[in-house]
């Protein structure tokens, strides 16, 4: 035993440490290279640190030896050291060959290994002592570490990892051969055998055959997935091109399309040549939709049936597309895979659907039944913020003069320009509605009555400023009544409602084109029960009763004079339209 004294010679101390030398550096050089070897290498290293101790140990051995003194404790302890360098070589060379191994096996494993080798190591040195137990445990753990090492290597053999298995191979070779020579020769007799640094030299072999086998291992991994990868993208573009949907993949990182298959191109207009000019965002018709799918994305990864308002490249008239995207790994990018369907008739019937429920088809006002929903709503909100608000009734005075001057169809057109007109007079948060015939309704937003009085007038004035064309050339001019009832009356829109059209019919009787409020005193002498009166508008003027009954018009050939006579007073004393200017019948006037 006391023939491996390491201690003995200088040289064998350098070649020991330019050994720890070499394996420092291979682990540093893995750490950077972050190949995931790093902790079967410190195995492998820690087992080179205790083998070297267990010959510092078998050293202290020969000393003790020789001074005459019981050497039963520092033997076990250095059999220990040995079992442990192998231990940590074979954990260590495991966890390179085998990287994913099945660690609850190979632990209990291990764990047995250990207690048989501790157990095995006590036996040979407290119960039966064997003079040569630590060169015969060193074959024997040597041969098992090995031999565990092999097993993994040979069960890895089929990826062929040439320059790894060599170098593995050979320092395989060296050491069965050197441990079959000790087993069956004098050791002591043998120099070669018997050199201390065979150890380590076998160790820094095999770590750095085992780190290339990794390296190799790795390479030939990164191959198979760049295969898979060209097959997954093209199993990508073949599903993307034989869908009978528009589908776009464009890369997250800057919104740039990648891949779009004809349905998509027809669909956006793309230039196929110039793909990598385009941007997702190029194509959508309303940043607030785009924005609020670009949310829906970035919380959810996979949105379904999200519908975008969009438009093709160069062209702006948007339609809409039903989308469902989801971000998926693409030619080593991560993409939007967007997938349409366009929904722009089905969309055009829903909002088809939903102006018949809102809107007058006439004038594209809002109806009635929309009109008294909205203010019902506006007017909560108003009261809890202690708001104002004011409601109009506006009516077209004599218009059935109208409608029997120039026909029904002029009548027509007369209110739906008056309709326009309203809209282009009021702001964007006020509210117009068609509420019957000729009378609309308007709900104005945070004004007080005489605020409302203010917008009232300016109504009329311009409305009274208007000049529509008839049919057969002539110019229809007209005015219109307004009645207002405001906030400060009541906060229940069916009162608000009959009150300002009290407000009209006093504006009428009052002489039409006119604006007439009706104040909270007004309330003492009205009776909200009573009919409205806009149906019997046509009955508040004994000329139009006569007009019905005798079918005749006020302004073409009217056949009775008692008739004429009335209208030509009521003209005079209201002043009013309509005011009929036509430049074929000046007489008419
Ligand atoms: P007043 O100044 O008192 O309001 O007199 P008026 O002639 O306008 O009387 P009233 O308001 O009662 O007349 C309503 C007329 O409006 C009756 C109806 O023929 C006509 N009218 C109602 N709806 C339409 C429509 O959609 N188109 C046309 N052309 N006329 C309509
Ligand atoms: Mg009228
Ligand atoms: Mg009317």
């Amino acid at each position: 035993m006391g023939n491996i004294d390491i201690f003995a010679n200088i040289s064998n101390i350098t070649i020991t440490l330019l050994s720890l030398l070499v394996l420092t550096v291979t682990l540093l050089i893995v750490r950077q290279g972050k190949l995931p070897i790093k902790t079967g290498l410190t195995c492998i290293y820690l087992g080179l640190v205790f083998e070297l101790i267990s010959v510092y140990a078998e050293h202290q051995i020969n000393i003790e030896y020789m001074h005459g003194r019981s050497i039963e404790l520092l033997t076990f302890i250095a059999l220990c050291l040995i079992f442990a360098s192998m231990m940590s070589f074979v954990v260590g060379a495991l966890q390179i060959l085998i990287n994913k191994f099945n660690i609850p096996i190979i632990t209990v494993g291990l764990v047995v290994i250990t207690i048989l080798g501790v157990a095995s190591s006590g036996y040979f040195v407290f119960i039966y002592p064997d003079s040569n137990i630590i060169s015969n445990m060193k074959q024997i753990f040597s041969i098992a570490g090995f031999a565990i090492v092999s097993i993994a290597l040979w069960a890895q053999l089929h990826n062929r990892h040439a320059i790894g298995y060599l170098g593995a191979i050979i320092a395989f070779t060296v050491v069965t051969v050197i441990a079959i020579l000790r087993m069956f020769f004098d050791a002591s007799s043998w120099e070669l055998i018997n050199n201390w640094y065979l150890s380590p030299l076998v160790y820094n072999v095999l770590a750095v055959s085992f780190a290339s086998i990794n390296a190799d291992f790795l390479a030939q991994r990164l191959d198979s997935y760049r295969q898979d990868i060209v097959k997954y993208n093209r199993r990508i573009e073949e599903i993307i091109k034989s869908s009978p949907f528009p589908i776009l993949i464009c890369r997250l990182s800057d919104d740039k399309i990648i891949l779009a298959n004809d349905n998509a191109i027809r669909l956006f207009g793309i230039d196929i040549n110039e793909l990598d000019h385009y941007r997702f965002r190029d194509f959508f018709a309303d940043a607030e939709n785009r924005q609020l799918l670009n949310e829906r994305l970035e919380n959810e990864k996979d949105v379904q049936d999200f519908e975008i308002l969009v438009k093709t490249y160069d062209g702006d008239s948007p339609f809409w597309l039903l989308t469902s995207a989801t971000t998926i790994d693409y030619n080593y990018d991560v993409v939007l895979y967007a997938a349409f369907q366009d929904i722009t008739s089905r969309k055009n019937r829903e909002v088809l659907l939903k102006n018949q429920a809102t809107r007058d088809p006439l004038t594209s006002l809002y109806n009635r039944r929309y009109f008294e929903e909205e203010v019902r709503k506006r007017i909560n909100q108003a009261r809890k913020n202690n708001g104002m608000y004011c409601i109009l009734m506006t009516d077209v005075d004599l218009f059935k003069r109208v409608n029997d001057t120039y026909g029904h169809k002029t009548g027509d057109k007369v209110l739906m320009e008056l309709a326009a007109a309203c809209e282009r007079a009021l702001r964007d948060r006020d509210i117009v509605a068609r509420y019957g015939g000729e009378e609309f309704v308007i709900y104005l937003d945070d004004v007080d009555a005489e605020n409302a009085r203010v917008v009232a007038e300016r109504l009329r004035e311009t409305i009274a400023e208007l000049s529509v064309p008839s049919d057969d050339g002539r110019i229809v001019k007209f005015t219109i009544s307004i009645g207002i009832s405001s906030a400060a009356v009541s906060d229940n829109i069916d009162t608000l409602i009959k009150t300002a059209d009290e407000a009209l019919y006093r504006a009428k009787q009052n002489g039409r084109n006119r604006v007439e409020i009706f104040y909270p005193s007004d309330m003492k002498n009205f009776k909200p029960d009573e009919e409205p009166h806009k149906d019997e508008s046509a009955n508040r003027h004994p000329i139009f009763e006569k007009e019905e009954n005798t079918e005749v018009s006020l302004l073409d050939g009217i056949t009775g004079s008692h008739i004429a006579e009335q209208q030509t007073q009521i003209e005079e004393k209201t002043s009013i339209s309509p005011v009929v200017s036509s430049p074929r019948k000046p007489e008419d006037k």
